[in-house]
This record gives C-alpha cells, structure tokens and sequence, in this order.
C-alpha cells in the first residue's frame, strides 16, 4: 500500500490548485486535473460514494452507512497558497522525493492530511468494512482564501447540509498541534486538539482632515492621530483571562505536569494573576488568553510634502470566546474616541468551545494515544488561525482539529513558507491513524 500511497500523494502535489482571492488568477484546469487524480486513485471511494460538485470544484462525497445515526464529517481542503519559487531547493509542484521527504507546496497544509485520509477510507473499502453510520468526505478547493468569502466551497457545502438537516456526531479537519511540553512542565510532546476557534476582525481607523500644504501643518496631522490611535490600542490590551479551552486545556495536562507547575495549574483560580501574567509574556501562550490587536496596514496622502486629507490604518484582531464583534468595537471606539471613524471588515464571530468530556472527543483521544505511545498527554486546545471547520459549529456535537502526523517543529515552519516537506514515514503513520479513527468514529 505504501509505495501507491506515496505516488498519489505525489501526483497530488503535481497540481497547482493555487488560491487566490481574486478568483480569475485560479487556473482551474488544474483543480479538474486533481479531481481527475483522485477519481483515478480512490476508485472504491468514487465507485461507493455518492458524490457532489459545489461552486464548480469543491467535493461532497458520501459514504452511505447502514444505520440512521449521525454521520461523521472529514474535512480537507486542496488549494493551496501561493509559492516564491526562487526560493525553493526542489520544484514546488513536482513531488519530488528526498531523504525520505517528499516535496512540495500541500506536503503539510493540507494535501498530505487530504491524501491520508482518503487512502484510509479507500483502504477500510478494499477490506469491505461497513460503516455504521453515513461518512461525508468535504473536500474544499478555496480555504486559503476564507470561508467568508461568498462562494467559499467549505461554507457553500454546509449550507446544502444544514438545508437537508445533516446534523453531524463530529466533525474533523486540520489543525490540531504538536507542541515540546517544557514550558507547561511537561517532558516530551504534547498533542492539541482544536475544540475552537478566536474570531476575526479587520478594523479600519480613519482620520480626515482638510489636508493642504505640510509646510504648514496643523496641530496634530490626520496621520498622527491614527497612528496615536494604533499605539493606544496595543498599549492598552485586551484583558486575559482562562476561558472554556483552555481551562480545558489545562485540566487535560496537568496529570502530566510536574511540580511546581502542577500545583500552581491545579489552583488555577488561587494563582490566576501570576499564571496570567507569566503567560501574557510571551506571543503564543498570550494569542490563546486574550482579544488581540495589532496594526498591520497604513495609508495617509501620495506625496511626502502633501497633508494627508485621509490617513488610515487597520489593525488586525482576533476574538478570544467570550467576546464579540460589537463587544470589540464598543471597546476600540471609546479607546480612540470620537475623532476616529472605526469601520470593521471582514467580521467574524469566536465559535463555541466543543466539549472535550464526550465519546467523540475520546475517539481522537484514544486514537492519538494509540499511535503515538510516546505522546506524553493528549489536550484540548483553542485555534488562534482560521480554518473552515468553523462553519460547522452548531452542526455537529464536537468539531475537532487535528494533526494526523508527527511533523517536527522545523517541518511545521515550511508551512505557508519556501521548501515545504512531509517526512514518508509520518505520512504513512498518518494514514495508519485516518483508518483507525474513521473505524471507530463511524462505528
Ligand atoms: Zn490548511
């Protein structure tokens, strides 16, 4: 099995289903040829599988089970982002295998995991294994771009469910993490479970001004006052607190912690301000406590000796649960006062924490620790990024990330980067793991 799994990962990454969120850039011949490769390399798949095309690429197959359970839902996605090839040692669309790699834009985000999971399916297929319930297959070809976005395929996909009435016992896509436990007290690695995600906002702070000559400024330019504006934000943070994740989070680790970091997580409410404070600190830990805010694009006039008349800058943030959209832009607007004109884009909500005490967040659980022993604690987590398995909270019991393969911490960085890379032998454990977690899942 191994040696076919590898060339139709291979042949896989040989298309370029580049993203881009100006649609006539999408070369989609290439997305058909991907369809067509995968057509060819499941066939039990395509032969069982009842299969549906949303906004002209996107796939929704389903495995019809025997009983009228709540089906499972596996989600993936195969565009991919854009690649600078100047800075590639191999072809980024070639598939190249070496050193026990294979190559490529996709390996990790997220042909790999796609491929894997497919493999699997086709596998319990090929020894006649009868699902229990219904598996749906969502395969996306426009994530890269967000599922905001209005013919997202992930989002396009849900609605035609939710209109028939699916409601799923759980829901899986990528994104759960392999962290070095050393910062929580933990020796070895620790494997997170996404069971969230912060939400999304663009806020646009505008200045306007009368403009004219800058050999006469005024007391303050429009320009400075934005920026004022900017600097207060990320001065004056957004407070941070344990929500529903990570108390979850934390709860999951702490048998595996070690003095005296156990005792002080399993006080948590005693030695939140000291945990909250050591934990703010640093970037990572503090993205999963907090709202945050920071300015990411600025515009003022076209010439250097012209006043700007309008001067703007957008800062990025990302919505811890627990607040919201409208929560965050009362907060911004009386932070920069009145002067400033706050327009929000592209908004979008925190979703809801799915549980981590019921049998399908064990499946994972279980399955995870199965496969990889050497795992030193299994727990759930809060997503800081995006990914579509958003949209399918509120459809399912527990919509779960997750990461399929042992993928080193230097790997991990090729992601969305130059030279990016899955070690074989990961990605044929991951495949080993899709097969016993869709066992269970869809029994
Ligand atoms: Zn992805």
């Amino acid at each position: 099995m191994s040696e076919a799994a590898i060339n139709h990962l291979q042949r896989a990454i040989r298309c370029k289903t580049v993203s881009y969120k100006d649609r006539s850039l999408m070369d989609f011949s290439e997305f058909e040829k991907f369809i067509e490769n995968i057509r060819q390399d499941f066939p039990l798949i395509f032969a069982n599988g009842q299969i549906e095309r949303f906004v002209g690429y996107s796939l929704l197959i389903k495995l019809p089970g025997k009983s009228k359970l709540p089906p499972i839902g596996l989600m993936g996605h195969f565009d991919v982002v854009p690649v600078r090839e100047e800075n590639w040692l191999e072809p980024p669309f070639g598939g190249v295998i070496k050193d026990g790699f294979v190559y490529g834009r996709g390996t990790l985000d997220m042909k790999g995991h796609v491929i894997s999971m497919l493999e699997a399916v086709e596998s319990l297929l090929s020894e006649e294994f009868e699902f229990e319930r219904d598996v749906y297959l969502m395969l996306g070809h426009n994530e890269e771009t967000g599922s905001i976005m209005p013919d997202s395929g992930a989002s396009t996909i849900r609605d035609h469910l939710k209109q028939q009435g699916i409601y799923f016992s759980m829901v899986v896509d990528e994104g759960g993490a392999l962290i070095d436990g050393k910062s929580l007290g933990i020796d070895g690695t620790v494997a997170l479970i996404g069971v969230g995600e912060k939400g999304y906002l663009d806020i646009e702070l505008t200045a306007t001004q009368s403009g004219g000559h800058a050999s006469m400024p005024p007391k303050i330019s429009a320009m400075a006052q934005v920026c004022e504006a900017a600097v207060k934000l990320e001065k004056n943070k957004f407070p941070a607190s344990f929500n529903d994740a990570t108390n979850a989070m934390f709860d999951a680790l702490n048998p595996a912690m070690k003095k005296p970091l156990k005792f002080l997580f399993s006080h948590r409410s005693l030695f939140k301000p000291l945990l909250l404070k050591v934990m703010t600190e640093k970037p990572d830990t503090a993205a999963v406590l907090r709202t945050t805010c920071v300015a990411t694009m600025a515009s003022g006039s076209f010439a250097p000796n012209v006043l700007a008349q309008k001067a703007s800058i957008v800062c990025n943030v990302r919505i811890i649960p627990g607040e919201s959209v409208e929560s965050v832009k009362n907060r911004v607007q009386s932070l920069v006062g009145e002067q400033i004109e706050v327009k929000l884009h592209n908004g979008t909500e925190p979703t809801d924490i799915s549980p981590s005490n019921i049998r399908e967040y064990e499946i994972i659980e279980e399955t995870t620790k199965e496969h990889y022993p050497h795992f030193k604690a299994v727990a759930p987590y809060l997503m800081v990024a995006a990914t579509d398995s958003r949209v399918y909270h509120g459809m399912a019991k527990g919509v779960y990330r997750i990461a399929p393969f042992e993928t080193e911490k230097e790997d991990m960085k090729t992601v969305h980067a130059d030279n990016e890379r899955i070690k074989i032998e990961h990605y044929i454990k991951g495949i080993e793991f899709f097969k016993s977690l869709i066992k269970k899942a869809s029994s």
